[in-house]
């Protein structure tokens, strides 16, 4: 399934992983890594608090098995796809307690603040 973003305008970055879609594929697919915690699908409100459309830089993740993007994003499970290196935005505070309580760790992608 070809996940690259169809246009450049409307994207909008996962604030999980980092992965950068249209808001129309967030709505349509959710997040092809994320989907399991964060139920995006069918749900824009969900696309809307879960993604940002503030992120700075893309990154084409082609093999992520062996990828250095795949290392240095600290995650090994990644879909293939464009990424952004750096997304401004917090997930919501209860979705992140849903996240502690499944054992993940989520980290900020937001590099631009220090909080
Ligand atoms: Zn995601």
């Amino acid at each position: 399934m070809d996940i690259v973003p169809t246009e450049l305008r409307h994207t909008r970055a996962c604030l999980l992983c980092s992965l950068i879609k249209t808001t129309d594929q967030f709505e349509a697919d959710g997040c092809d890594n994320c989907e399991e915690y964060l139920q995006m699908k069918g749900n824009r409100d969900m696309v809307m608090d879960c993604t940002s459309s503030s992120f700075d830089g893309m990154i084409a993740l082609m093999t992520p098995e062996d990828s250095w993007v795949a290392k240095w994003q600290r995650t090994s499970r990644c879909t293939k796809g464009c990424y952004a290196i750096s997304v401004t935005g917090h997930l919501p505070k209860g979705i992140v307690q849903e996240l502690k309580s499944r054992g993940i760790q989520y980290r900020s992608r937001d590099t631009s603040t220090n909080s």
